[in-house]
């Protein structure tokens, strides 16, 4: 049969294609380290298991709930995001979703129509462009200079704004450069924004993994123009390493949350509700698990970023959030004759068994994406093996 032009044209996430590939090798016998993977390698911590062992036990979770998310997940929700954002909002603001990733799909099919726009800094998430084109728009894609930490400038946007344009994308700290805006950059980006009346679209998913006293000011939290302008993406995957549960959610004005609910409502019906009681656990119980998670994460970037810093032909700044590098290789890649990062990427995992993202599914030509969730050891040998791979395709 012949698919959609939807489908046809949509680009299969290049992450999950990487992991795929290396747990292909594993299976295979291979000793493949993995650093592909965009999700903590801990274990849920116990008290949010527990609730949801104990919302079983209960038998409350046998059935739909709203589509929206229940009424005590999303209290937990108004709670958290009062306590950690000082804002104030109502359920009436807040939609539960299967994942912070649907909460995105909802969005961008709620508020676009056939050709509008949606500014995307570079590098990217790479499913953002991906569920716009799935809602009929079109990605406006700007480069932050690499000089600048990746990040992009009002100026940049002034050039990208059209009348088509709708809404642009903030990630901070960003995946893949775990790179963070500064106060004064997001009131810059986000007074532009209110003056243009464009959608703020703040991807917050990695805000509390902010390591060495670097902190992640939230765009929202503002002023109160900006907050109306804009739509905050979360959930708990990576905070409370719960990727498998789902469980995002999107806070935003309530004509737009009620779209996003309605169009919940007919493809999914709701998320899953032992997951929802799982959440309430996450946000409203103790944060001191998470917050050792943090520290791990902390303690493996601050002992691996120098080695890979260090690798011949790699660049590199210290990342300030999220759990990734994301070095620029094209001096490596052309001490070994390459001008095709994927096909550097490719040979590596081939040689030294060695599996990383290519950059281009983020945008980025000449870059990779290292995730240190990953156990020192293995982060450790894999700089090892870079380095051998590097050094005999020289
Ligand atoms: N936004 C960014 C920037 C991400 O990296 C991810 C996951 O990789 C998500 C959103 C989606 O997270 P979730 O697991 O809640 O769908």
């Amino acid at each position: 049969m012949k698919l959609s032009e939807r489908v046809t044209n949509l680009e299969p996430s290049v992450t999950l294609a990487a992991t795929a590939k290396a747990k292909e090798l594993k299976a295979q016998g291979l000793d493949v380290i993995s650093l592909t993977v965009g999700e903590p390698d801990f274990t849920t911590p116990e008290n949010i298991e527990q609730a949801a062992i104990d919302g079983i036990k209960s038998g409350k979770v046998s059935f739909y709930t709203a589509s929206g998310g229940t009424p005590e997940l999303k209290a937990a929700i108004v709670d958290f995001t009062k306590k950690n954002y000082d804002l104030t909002v109502e359920p009436k603001n807040i939609i539960v979703t299967s994942g912070a990733k649907f909460a995105l799909y909802t969005l961008f099919q709620t508020i676009l129509d056939a050709g509008d726009e949606v500014i995307i800094p570079v590098p990217y998430w790479v499913s953002y462009g991906e569920q716009v084109k799935l809602a009929q728009g079109n990605p406006v894609f700007i480069t932050g200079a690499q000089s600048n930490d990746y990040k992009i400038t009002v100026d940049q946007l002034e050039d990208a704004r059209t009348e088509k344009t709708k809404a642009i994308i903030i990630n901070s700290p960003s995946n893949p450069t775990g790179m963070i805006y500064t106060e004064n950059e997001l009131r810059e980006i986000g007074e532009w924004a209110v003056r243009h009346d464009l959608l703020i679209v703040s991807d917050d998913i990695y805000d509390h993994l902010v390591y060495n006293g670097n902190e992640a000011p939230h765009i929202a939290s503002l002023s109160d123009e900006i907050f109306h302008q804009t739509v905050i993406i979360n959930g708990v995957s990576k905070t409370y390493s719960m990727t498998g549960w789902r469980i995002g959610y999107a806070i935003g004005n309530a004509e737009i949350i009620g779209g996003m609910t309605s169009i919940a409502s007919q493809a999914t019906s709701n998320p899953t509700s032992v997951s929802q009681v799982a959440a309430v656990e996450a946000l409203a119980g103790e944060q001191e698990t998470a917050e050792k998670m943090r520290q791990a994460f902390e303690e493996r970037l601050n002992t691996i970023y120098p080695k890979v810093a260090d690798l011949p032909g790699f660049k590199l700044k210290k990342p300030q959030g999220a759990f990734y590098l994301f070095p620029n290789i094209a001096e490596a890649m052309e001490m070994g004759g390459y001008d095709n990062v994927t096909t550097w990427v490719n040979d590596l995992l081939a040689q030294e068994h060695v599996a990383l993202v290519t950059g281009e599914g983020f945008g980025s030509a000449d870059s990779v994406r290292m995730s240190y969730s990953a156990s020192m050891e293995d982060l450790e040998e894999a700089v090892v093996r870079i380095r051998r791979f590097i050094e005999n395709s020289k």
